[in-house]
């Protein structure tokens, strides 16, 4: 008998040894410990032995029950020790590894151009203001010196609503509107960016809803040098300081005099090339000192207050500062284009 229960013992031993499975585990422990297992059998069969032999084979079987039961314990416990490393593992996070890329908007390149007009007049002491786009025949028209079947009409072709109401063609009627608003009573300093709209056939150069930033500036002994240093002083921070700037006259119904501005080709420092069409100059801009009439409109007395005005078009600065050679590509929201001038 203690030599089956050695048998016993070793077998067990053996068999607890060699398994790497927790459910194996537990159905060795029910083949030997459990009610029916093969050391319970032979404990069984102890009441056939003699008084004198008992008490030996007792301890010899509780031995056996011990080392089996410590024997599984120390597996159970290295085998849940070894399921735990495994998940860890398994969960680990490896903190070295790049993140994924989150993608990121931007605003628009025409924003971001007149922000950056915005800012720069700001610094000049003037202030932003906007007005409606459905605007009135009066405010777009009448108020700046161009009468109901003025020629001068013509040079914007406008959507009109009703007979009163339209797109507005430029943001002039938000000076307009200032100045009436003012009553005369004080200086106006302003600029006005904002979607304007013309019938206009869609090509590289053309857009029948493109923006515009216009600026007024009235107050007593406004002159013409005045309007020039300004523009000078806005040419070179936009465009550089190495730029020239050059008046030409022109014709605005709503200036007098009037004038457009050339910047000198940065390409070419004005020696001529094919972006400034050998001219060695590109226009910038058009304006003028504030037709009295249009003063008298504002309310304010030509007498008394002059004033200088502007207009440019920021899409066109845009693509003579960063080379866009077709004006839809502001319009057409393609993100290969747009994302190019993304700010950081
Ligand atoms: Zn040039």
């Amino acid at each position: 008998m203690k030599e089956q229960l050695e048998a016993i013992q070793a077998e067990a031993l053996e068999r607890i040894y060699q398994t790497e499975d927790m459910k194996e585990l537990q159905d060795i422990k029910v083949a030997y410990l459990g009610k029916k297992g093969s050391l319970t059998g032979v404990l069984r069969g102890m009441g056939k032995l003699s008084k004198e032999e008992r008490p030996a084979v007792g301890e010899i079987a509780n031995r056996v029950r011990e080392a089996i039961t410590v024997s599984l314990d120390e597996k159970t416990e290295k085998l849940e020790q070894a399921e735990l490393e495994q998940q860890l593992q398994a969960e680990t996070i490896d903190v070295t590894l790049p993140g994924r890329p989150v993608k990121v908007g931007g605003s628009h390149l025409l924003t971001n151009i007149v922000e950056e007009i915005e800012d720069l007049f700001i610094g000049m002491g003037y202030e932003i203001r906007e007005g409606p786009e459905v605007e009135t025949d009066f405010y777009n028209f009448e108020a700046l010196n161009l009468p109901k079947n003025h020629p001068a009409r013509d040079m914007q072709d406008t959507f009109y609503i009703t007979n009163e109401l339209l797109m507005r063609t430029h943001t002039s009627p938000v000076q307009a509107r200032t100045m009436r608003e003012f009553k005369g009573e004080k200086p106006v300093k302003m600029i006005c960016p904002g979607k304007v709209y013309r019938r206009d056939t869609d090509d590289a150069t053309h857009s029948h809803q493109f923006t515009q930033i216009e600026g007024l500036y009235v107050d007593k002994n406004v002159r013409m040098s005045d309007l020039k240093g300004t523009l000078d002083a806005f040419a070179k921070k936009m465009f550089g300081e190495d730029r020239e700037i050059r008046l030409r006259p022109s014709f605005f119904p709503f200036t007098e005099p009037s004038v457009e501005m050339d910047i000198s080709c940065k390409v070419c420092n004005g020696e001529g090339c094919n972006v400034c069409k050998g001219t060695g100059w590109i226009e910038i801009l058009g304006g003028g000192m504030v037709h009295p009439r249009v003063l008298e409109m504002g309310g304010y007395d030509p007498e008394e207050y002059s004033g200088f005005a502007f207009g440019m078009g920021p899409e066109r600065i845009a693509m003579l500062k960063y080379g866009v050679n077709d004006i839809r590509q502001f319009y057409t929201n393609d993100i290969r284009f747009l994302k190019q001038y993304h700010h950081a």
